[in-house]
């Protein structure tokens, strides 16, 4: 097994790492599909970018019980599609083993289902920001922040997707990774901002968080019951966005059978989501068939219509 390495002392596994990238060397051949690339003058040259959508979330199932359609469709379409999770679910269920596993085990586990679903998902890299599940609203601000604008400027993606303020349902991971993303995007476009790579900075073009409509809302309420989570003895429970707030909306409703087919490959998961099992295909297209986002910012767009496409603005 090919071991390196790392500058801050971490082994890297080579080996796992190429099955992290694929087709990179298709990159240049790709450029020429003009329809999925951004273009603008510099210095009086045509420049043509690859369009690139980042997802950062806190957990293995995020990617795809939150933005499974989002990345099934923009990759299909040719899209580069990139995800880093804060964590590897440690603390998360393992079927009926709760508690019998070490966290480092279930780390493991929800690892390769992680790279399983997001294989589904055609995502071309999967990045870790190695916190432990539970931890990340307790994780050093300046660390994490600089551990995710190093993935920002390396990849250079023109959208960047996160959770909501409210962190869907109050998960303090999520609203951990709101925040950090958001400030994150920030700081790539800092020049004087330094870590302790050299990429040059990036100015993310637009930044979205997930939105839940009330119909969306009410999908997960039957199919996951009661929404709810407990912090500092708090009740904290899903919320919906009014649906006037949500600045975008994108169909995907040809891609619910493949998020479906992702959230499956989460089968350590399947006790929490076995009512899905069951539910109806109307059900599942209203759970997969449609993704809503709340606009952050957009250097590239504005005003009330609401939009249909993340790149709108950009191509
Ligand atoms: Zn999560």
């Amino acid at each position: 097994m090919q071991q390196r390495k790392h500058p801050n002392g971490k082994s890297i596994n080579f080996n796992r790492w190429k099955t992290r990238f694929r087709g990179v060397s298709c990159m240049y051949q790709e450029l020429k599909q003009l329809k999925y690339s951004s273009s603008h003058i510099y210095k009086g040259i045509h420049v043509v970018e690859k369009l690139k959508l980042m997802c950062v979330l806190a957990h293995p199932d995020d990617e795809s019980l939150g933005t499974g359609g989002a990345l099934a469709k923009y990759a299909s379409e040719g899209v580069e599609t990139y995800l880093v999770t804060a964590t590897r679910g440690e603390r998360g269920r393992i079927g009926d083993k709760r508690g019998h596993l070490d966290l480092a085990t279930v780390g493991q586990i929800r690892e390769a289902e992680l790279l399983a679903a997001a294989e589904i998902l055609g995502v071309r890299e999967v990045q870790f920001l190695d916190y432990i599940d539970g931890d990340l609203d307790r994780a050093d601000v300046s660390e994490a922040v600089a551990k995710i604008v190093s993935h920002i400027r390396r990849v250079q993606p023109q959208v960047v997707i996160t959770f909501d303020a409210n962190g869907s349902y109050g998960h303090p991971d999520h609203i951990a990774i709101s925040q950090l993303t958001t400030a994150a995007t920030v700081c790539a476009a800092d020049s004087s901002y330094k870590t302790l790579n050299d990429h040059a900075a990036h100015r993310v073009s637009k930044l979205y968080q997930m939105a839940w409509t009330r119909g969306k809302f009410e999908a997960y309420q039957a199919a996951f019951k009661d929404l709810k989570f407990n912090v500092d003895e708090v009740e904290r429970r899903a919320t919906p966005w009014p649906d006037w707030a949500i600045t975008t909306f994108i169909d995907t409703v040809a891609y619910a059978p493949t998020v479906w087919q992702a959230v499956q490959c989460h089968q350590s998961q399947m006790s929490i989501y076995r009512e899905l099992q069951h539910l109806s295909d109307e059900h599942h297209r209203a759970l997969w068939g449609a993704q809503e986002f709340y606009r952050v910012f957009s250097l590239v767009n504005g005003g009330r219509q609401r939009e249909t496409d993340l790149f709108e603005g950009l191509r």
